[in-house]
């Protein structure tokens, strides 16, 4: 029963990339037959925010970025929600789950106030976050020990595996190219400046905010581009 270890992260690393900001304007140029290889930073940058702005988003699908995540099922079911994506994760079927929970810190909004597709998140009372605790830390022990005690009498981890909740971790790859990343970002995250405010729950937010984060490193000038203009998927 006590075997089991409580996180509150939400990991996303950079596994891999393809392209680059050049790749971006070298897609969109061919259809003049030119590569844009010899345009000056200032013109490039130009170019892409023209890009961004017009609406352009086929070049941008040339680029895509392969992020390595550990999250609670319940984000991994909101992410799985991008279709324009690819997503290899851990079996449940094929190996034994991992005794890893979430417990999300003292200090995360927990409170929803006001109305439906408007709600702001307060945070809660002392006595609110200790009943969180207790819950889940008293129902993620008990549906482990079930997990567990099914396992030994020989039940399939496949089934066996229906008794744990949704804050048990999973692990993959997930890879989205630049065009279904700026949609993916521009919907779980809320930044003030953005066309279109967004409303994402805490936990996906904070998996957006580190993949955009990596975007930014990899593709500066497309990231710039995006969110100059609104953070409005091209
Ligand atoms: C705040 C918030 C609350 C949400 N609440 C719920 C909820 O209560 N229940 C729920 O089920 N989901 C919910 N979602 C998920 C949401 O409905 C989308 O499934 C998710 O945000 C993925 O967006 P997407 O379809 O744009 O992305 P993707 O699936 O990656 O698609 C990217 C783009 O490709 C195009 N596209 C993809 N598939 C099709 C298609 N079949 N037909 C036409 N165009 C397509 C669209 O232009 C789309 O924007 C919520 C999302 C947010 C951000």
């Amino acid at each position: 029963m006590t075997d089991i270890n409580f996180r509150n992260d939400i990991t996303i690393q950079l596994d891999d990339w393809m392209g680059d900001d050049a790749k971006v304007i070298r897609m969109a140029k061919a259809s003049i037959k030119k590569t844009g290889g010899d345009m000056e930073e200032a013109a490039r940058m130009g170019f892409i925010n023209f890009l961004m702005r017009e609406r352009h988003g086929v070049p941008f699908e040339h680029c895509a970025i392969t992020f390595y995540f550990e999250l609670p099922i319940f984000v991994m079911r909101q992410l799985a929600k991008h279709r324009i994506s690819s997503i290899s994760e851990a079996s449940g079927r094929y190996t034994e789950l991992a005794p890893e929970f979430y417990l999300a810190q003292a200090g995360r909004p927990m409170v929803q106030v006001g109305k439906a597709g408007a709600y702001q998140f307060e945070r809660g009372t002392y006595q609110q976050f200790q009943g969180y605790r207790f819950a889940t830390e008293a129902t993620s022990k008990r549906a482990w020990a079930y997990y567990r005690d099914l396992l030994a009498e020989g039940v399939a981890r496949e089934l066996a595996r229906s008794v744990l909740p949704v804050n048990i971790y999973t692990s993959g790859y997930v890879t989205v190219n630049l065009r279904s990343l700026m949609n993916l970002l521009s919907l779980r995250t809320a930044e003030e400046h953005a066309v279109i405010q967004g409303h994402p729950q805490y936990e996906i937010e904070l998996m957006a905010q580190e993949m955009e984060r990596i975007f930014a490193a990899r593709f500066p000038l497309t990231h710039a581009a995006f969110d100059r203009n609104g953070r409005v998927a091209p």
